[in-house]
C-alpha cells in the first residue's frame, strides 16, 4: 500500500493511533465523500468553504464559476487545506464529557493548480459528475464550449495528507460502567430518498436505473 507523505504539519497528534496515511485508505474515503470544506486565507481573512469535488488518481478536482472568489484565490497558488469528512455515528457514552463521534475524515494540505488544458478540463469535468452520480457524464448534455469558459477547474493533489478513524463504543471512566445509565452508539449513514422528477420533464424521460438504485458506498469495516 502506497503511503502519503507524512511531514510535521500532517502528523496526527492528538490521538494519534488513529492517524491514517496509506493512499488507498484516503482515496476510499475521498471517493466516498460528496461534499469537502476548503480552508484557505483571502486577504488576510479566513474562509472555509464547502463544495463538490471529484478524485481521479493523485489529484481532488474542484470546479466553480470562473468569477468565483474562491477559485480566484486559490488559483493564485495560495496555501490551502481540503477537508472530508463521513459521519458515522454518535457515540453516547455514560458521562457527558466522553460523548464522541464515530467518523472517518481527512486532511489535504497543498496548492491548487488552474487548468488550463482544455482535454484536462473537460476529463476534470467528467470526473466530478461521476463522483456525484456515476452514470451521469454520458447520459446528461455536454458543457458547450461558453458553458466551459463560464467555468473554472482547479486541481489539488492527494500528497501531503492525513486520515484520522474513529470507530467503536464509548470509552467511559470505569467507575462509570457500573453506572445504569444507556450508553452505546447510534450509527448514522447518507442514504438517498425516492428521486423527484421535474415537472419539465418531457412524457418518457423515465428515472434512470442508477438513479432507482443510487447509494453512496462505505469504505467502513465493521
Ligand atoms: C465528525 C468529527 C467530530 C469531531 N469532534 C471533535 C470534538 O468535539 N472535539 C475535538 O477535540 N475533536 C473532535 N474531532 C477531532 C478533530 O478533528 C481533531 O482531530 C482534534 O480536535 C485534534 O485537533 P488538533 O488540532 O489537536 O490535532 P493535531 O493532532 O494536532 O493535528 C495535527 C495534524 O493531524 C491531522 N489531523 C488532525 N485531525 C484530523 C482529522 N480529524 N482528520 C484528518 N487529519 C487530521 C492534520 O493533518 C493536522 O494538521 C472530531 C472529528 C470529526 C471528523
Amino acid at each position: 500500500m502506497s503511503e502519503l507523505q507524512k511531514t510535521e504539519r500532517t502528523q496526527v497528534k492528538r490521538r494519534a493511533q488513529r492517524g491514517v496515511y496509506d493512499r488507498e485508505t484516503v482515496n476510499a474515503l475521498l471517493d466516498e465523500g460528496l461534499v469537502c470544506h476548503i480552508g484557505f486565507l483571502a486577504e488576510g481573512t479566513p474562509l472555509v468553504i464547502p463544495t463538490g469535488y471529484g478524485r481521479r488518481g493523485e489529484k481532488l478536482y474542484i470546479h466553480g464559476s470562473s468569477v468565483s472568489g474562491m477559485l480566484g484565490a486559490l488559483a493564485g497558488g495560495i496555501d490551502a487545506c481540503v477537508t472530508v469528512t463521513l459521519l458515522d455515528g454518535i457515540v453516547l457514552a455514560r458521562a457527558v464529557f466522553h460523548h464522541s463521534m464515530n467518523y472517518r475524515s481527512v486532511v489535504l494540505l497543498g496548492k491548487a493548480t488552474l487548468i488550463v488544458d482544455p482535454v484536462e478540463k473537460l476529463v476534470a469535468l467528467e470526473v466530478i459528475t461521476e463522483h456525484l452520480v456515476p452514470g451521469r457524464w454520458d447520459d446528461a448534455r455536454k458543457p458547450t464550449p461558453q458553458e466551459l469558459d463560464a467555468t473554472a477547474v482547479l486541481s489539488f493533489p492527494i500528497e501531503e495528507a492525513s486520515a484520522k478513524i474513529r470507530t467503536g463504543p464509548p470509552i467511559d471512566k470505569e467507575a462509570d460502567y457500573g453506572s445504569p445509565i444507556w450508553a452505546g452508539v447510534l450509527p448514522l449513514a447518507l442514504t438517498a430518498s425516492e428521486a423527484i422528477t421535474d415537472e419539465r420533464c418531457l412524457p418518457g424521460a423515465t428515472v434512470p436505473d442508477y438513479i432507482r438504485t443510487y447509494k453512496r458506498g462505505t469504505s467502513l469495516k465493521a
